[in-house]
């Protein structure tokens, strides 16, 4: 570390608003309560491997959640075996007209199923990170601090409309917020100074790669979960995206992760008409390139489905397009990404 990088993360530090005494993630022990999810987290994968099947953990689905049907959900994870899942609250624009600031969805669900829900922050999204970041991020460091979470939500810093959007016409949700802005620098900021790993949705543009890795130079310790690996939707932008260039910075960054939340090989971005996920060749299966880069760094890879509130009903789909991923893994490789990775996230342990 240079001095100009020592300088800037103790500025950085200093500039915090949360004090360093947060659960750590790193040192659950510091919890009771995530002591106690911890011990019916294993036990309900440990049960699912002995019963022979492969567990997962999905670190990224949200919802609604004034009209998610938990049960129905907790349901479907005992039908196909999903370890846990961490399902965040988006936090809508009557909620969010409300006042609501934080949805602690995460209470509820862990309340009626202790073994299974991960405790998450909200998604970062619009309006609330669009039109009151500081409110936002003020209210998600607070539940942070309060124990309410184990890791923070997913923060779209640049998100072009989705499929769904397009087919209705609503293209508002073509979001840039900065990722070296002063609402990026909240999120790694909160995220170095207590372990909490955070998502981030970041469009794969050449212009957009070096202020991110400026960022990750910044904070060095905040653990940042680039959700969506390969999913290059204009590859007209994106030259440098390569299995290479995401080697350099998962060398260069120790606390950097990629989930596995892709489309299949036969899905298509409407307005680009190009696919969704370069991991695929064009025969379908898994890039050798890609492959190789997994099968090398396993712990820097998480299992995630995407589910989203106008998809839930879909987690069947979902979990087996997943399961194809995970399929065309070595062995080994394939329960790291599954669950054993996120649970060293996590726990800063491996799974025993
Ligand atoms: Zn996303």
């Amino acid at each position: 570390m240079n001095t100009i990088t020592r300088r800037r993360l103790l500025k950085a530090a200093c500039a915090l608003p949360v004090a360093a005494s947060l659960p750590a993630i790193g040192n659950p022990e510091g919890s009771a309560d995530f002591s106690r999810l911890k011990a019916a987290y294993a036990e309900r994968l440990r049960r699912i491997l002995a019963a022979g099947n492969l567990p997962y953990v999905d670190i990224e689905s949200s919802c609604n959640s004034s009209s998610v049907d938990i049960d129905a959900i907790a349901q479907s994870m005992d039908r196909l075996n999903i370890g846990l899942m961490a399902l965040s609250a988006d936090i809508g624009r009557n909620q969010f007209s409300r006042g609501v600031r934080f949805d602690n969805l995460s209470d509820r669900l862990i309340a009626r199923y202790p073994d299974r829900f991960i405790p998450v922050g909200n998604g970062g999204q619009p309006p609330a990170l669009t039109e009151a970041a500081d409110e936002f991020l003020d209210a998600q460091a607070a539940a942070a601090r309060k124990g309410q979470m184990m890791l923070l939500g997913e923060f779209e810093f640049r998100h072009y409309p989705s499929p769904r959007q397009v087919r209705r016409g609503e293209l508002d949700r073509d979001v840039r917020v900065p990722i070296d802005g002063a609402a990026a620098h909240r999120v790694f900021g909160l995220s170095q100074t207590t372990g909490m790993a955070f998502q981030i949705h970041y469009e794969v543009e050449d212009e957009l790669l070096a202020p991110l890795e400026a960022m990750l130079e910044q904070y060095l310790k905040a653990r940042v979960i680039w959700c969506h690996l390969a999913q290059v939707l204009y590859i007209e932008r994106a030259s440098r995206y390569t299995p290479a260039y995401v080697e350099s910075l998962i060398r260069r960054f120790p606390n950097l992760y990629f989930d596995a939340a892709f489309g299949d090989a036969s899905s298509t971005y409407p307005l680009s008409r190009q696919r969704h996920a370069r991991v695929w060749a064009a025969s379908g299966g898994l890039e050798d390139e890609w492959r190789r880069l997994i099968v090398a760094h396993p712990g820097r890879f998480l299992s995630a489905l995407d589910l989203g509130q106008d998809r839930l009903q879909r987690i069947d789909e979902y979990d087996r397009k997943h399961r194809d991923f995970l399929g065309q893994l070595p062995a080994e490789t394939r329960y790291d990404v599954a669950y054993r990775s996120a649970w060293s996230l996590l726990f800063g342990e491996q799974f025993a």
